[in-house]
This record gives C-alpha cells, structure tokens and sequence, in this order.
C-alpha cells in the first residue's frame, strides 16, 4: 500500500517536473531556434500530445455513464428523510453558490486573457456557442444511444439520462419487487466505476509525457508569456477557495449560531489531510473522527451526510471548473458569453456531483464542461494546449479544491446537526 502511495506521488512529481521541463525547453526555443526548426520541433511534439488527449477524450463518455448513475443511485430514497433531504438541499445549494462563484472571481481576474494560444499548426474551428435555451432544450435526448455514441460527446443528454437512470435505479433498488434485479445492475455499474477510475489511473502514467509535449508546443510558440497566466489562474483559484472556506462558510455558520471561529479550528486536521492525500474518500475517516469527537455531532447523522458529501458534494471541484472553464476559453481566443457560462453553472453542478472523490478526478470533469459549451478539445489545437496546462499544475489545484470539498461536507453535517438538534453543545463551550 505504502508503495503504492508512493508511486502514485512520483508520478505526481514526474508530471510537475515535465511541465517545468517542457515550459523551460519551449522558451528556449522560442528564444533561439529558427521559425523553421521550431515548426518541426512542434511537428513532433504535437501528435505526442493528442495521445495523451485522445486517452482523455476516449475516458469522458464511460466516466460520466458510471460515475453518475452509481453515485445517485447510491442514495436511498428510503433512507432520506429530513436529514436527507435537507442535506441535499444543503450540499446542491452550495454547489450552485460555489460555481457562481467561482465564475464571478473568474470574470474579476479573468485568467487566460492576453495567453493568446495561437498554434500556427493548429486547425482552429470556428466557435459556434449554443444559446442557453437551446442547450437545456437539448439536455433531453431522443435517443440516448445516439448521444453516448457521439463522437464529440453529447454530454448534456447524457448526463440527463444518466441522472435518470440512476434516481430509477435508487427506487428499483428499494422496492420488494424489483429489487433483486437492481442490486445487479447497480452492483456492475458500480464495478464499472472502479473499473474505470483504474483505467484513468493508467492513463495517467502517460501524463507526464504528454504534459510534456503539450506545454513544450504552448511555451515554443509563446515563450515566456504562457508563465505568467499560469500563475495567474493559480493565484485566481485560491483566492476563491479562501474566500468560500473563510467567508461563505462563516457566513453559513453564522446563520446557524455555530461558532465560525472553532468551526475553522475543529476542521484543521481533515482539512490538511484532505489538502496533502488529494482524495475526499480517503479524508473520510478524519472527518468522521472530528465530527464525534471535537464537534459533538451525533452518528447517526454523521454516517449518513458524510459519506454522501464525499460522494456527491465538491464545491472546490465546482468553483475550479467555472475558473478553468475561463481560463481555457480565454487563453483561446474565445471567451465566454453570458449564455455558455449559464450552462457552465449547470454542468459544473452536474460534473461536481459525477466528481469521484479520488485525486484529479475534477481534471477529467472539466473535459465534459468544456465540451458543453463548444470548447472541444479534438478539433482545437488551442483549446487541448490550454487545457494540458491546466492539468500539468493539477496536482497544484486539486490540493486545494479537495480541503475545499470535505469543508462543504462537514459545515453541511454541522448545520444539519445543528438544526435537527443533534450536536451536543458542550463540545463548543
Ligand atoms: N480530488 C478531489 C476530491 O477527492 C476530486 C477532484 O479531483 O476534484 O475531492
């Protein structure tokens, strides 16, 4: 196991240090070889880089499918009650509050502005943006075959479909009659949900070659410039984050007479682990600890929204889709309307609850953000450069964005706790 941790955080290093070296070597070029020389240079690392995309591309669809309907479908309609439900309301209103929000610091600092990716090799398409209504009309599909088997990746419908699917599931799943049959079909989408984080796991030992290539082409092409934007959209992405954990949170807090201060305070400890091990589900057993034992909160609530939160609630993920989502559309010439990033709220939820609570996960998501709104990482070379930069700082990002995720998940069991009166209160003296 431990070996296994540390492979896994090589790899990370690996893919930090071909980012480093890629955006190194690129503004060497860009500085001293030919025009000539530096076309063939990028000759070449271009197809490196689209296996590492195409990997990614061929990974969205089966993602969405298996994430989703597992995930809903794990929720018992029989189970919910009042906790449930206003747990729910809880995790989804955050979620909504934490993409808006994310895309308004986004709109402040615009990052990706002036990146002004322009890949001589590249086959820029024309963006065609959908309006918002004709997106939500089409987010039903005809034939739902059709749309998981779409090329470019119908995403919407399939997330509507799915999201279907699975909330049938969940009532199959607790009905005398059906039930039998629906453990089958949610015990193999389940599997097949391990199977493919496994899969993304494997695609990732390439990552650090085609991060490589990727950025080499961006920095060859741009030189030094491409730096500063990708320090740009760091700072812009933690900024969010501090404001969401230290204001809205407090402010949510406030609202239910719990202290903010040893709200902060009490949180600590998963909040660092969930910030160094980049994984939700792994943080899982420190939040439980902290919740019994620092916040008084009974376990019959705890072990219900817990779990839930990890699976289902990523305000970190949503707030960084709507930031990345600027990011790549500006660093390619084509920034956001006010439509697309209406649609980027609605499928940055969606995409938070699909979000598997495993480090870089959210990376994957935000493919299927970015193809929602037009922004198609296959036919657009600048759309994948971006994109690929994005992922070599992911590591970077998902450290924060996963503190950010299991704080929403302990103020919701907190507030919930608090309002069914389940907390004892001694804990808070
Ligand atoms: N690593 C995150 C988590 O476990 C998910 C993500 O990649 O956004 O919460």
């Amino acid at each position: 196991m431990s070996k296994l941790k540390n492979a896994k955080s090589k790899l990370l290093l690996f893919i930090l240090a071909s980012l480093i070296l890629g955006a190194i070597l690129g503004m060497i070029v860009s500085s001293a070889a030919s025009e000539a020389t530096t076309a063939k240079l990028i000759a070449i690392s271009d197809p490196v880089g689209k296996i590492f995309i195409r990997l990614l591309k061929m990974i969205v669809m089966p993602v969405i499918i298996f994430t989703l309907i597992s995930g809903v479908s794990s929720i018992s309609p029989k189970d919910l009650g009042i906790v449930g439900i206003i747990i729910l309301v809880f995790y989804i209103g955050t979620s909504i509050i934490s993409s808006v929000f994310g895309l308004v610091v986004g709109n402040i600092f615009k990052p990706g502005l002036g990146l002004d990716l322009d890949l001589t090799l590249a086959t820029t398409k024309e963006f065609v943006k959908p309006s918002f209504v004709d997106t939500l009309l089409a987010t039903i599909p005809t034939n739902p075959f059709s749309s998981f088997a779409n090329g470019d990746g119908d995403v919407l419908p399939t997330i509507f479909f799915a999201i279907f699917f699975g909330i049938s599931l969940a009532f199959c799943r607790d009905n005398e009659k059906t039930k039998e049959n629906a453990e089958i079909v949610y015990r193999f989408f389940d599997g097949c949900t391990n199977i493919i984080i496994k899969v993304v796991s494997w695609i990732m030992y390439y990552a650090p070659i085609g991060v490589f290539a990727l950025i080499f082409t961006v920095f060859a092409q741009n030189g030094p410039s491409s730096l500063g934007s990708l320090l740009k959209v760091t700072y812009t992405i933690y900024i969010a984050f501090a404001i969401q954990l230290i204001i809205v949170y407090s402010l949510i807090n406030l609202a239910f007479g719990i202290n903010p201060k040893k709200f902060l305070n009490k949180i600590s400890e998963p909040l660092f682990t969930a910030f160094v091990t980049r994984s939700s589900g792994g943080t899982l057993p420190i939040s439980m600890r902290v919740v019994d034992e620092k916040m008084g909160i009974n376990q019959g609530i705890y072990s219900f929204t817990l779990p839930l939160g990890a699976t289902i609630n990523m305000n970190g993920t949503a707030i960084y889709l709507g930031i990345c989502s600027i990011f790549i559309a500006n660093a390619s010439n084509a920034p956001l309307n006010f439509d697309s990033q209406l649609t980027v709220v609605i499928v940055s939820v969606l995409a938070a609850v699909g979000t598997a609570g495993v480090p870089g996960a959210g990376s994957i998501m935000l493919l299927m953000v970015l193809n929602s709104i037009g922004l198609d990482i296959n036919s657009n070379t600048n759309v994948a450069a971006a994109y690929g930069m994005i992922v070599g700082i992911d590591s970077l990002l998902d450290m924060g964005r996963t503190a950010l995720n299991i704080s929403g998940d302990l103020c919701g069991t907190a507030v919930v706790a608090k309002v069914t009166k389940q907390m004892d209160m001694t804990k808070w003296e």
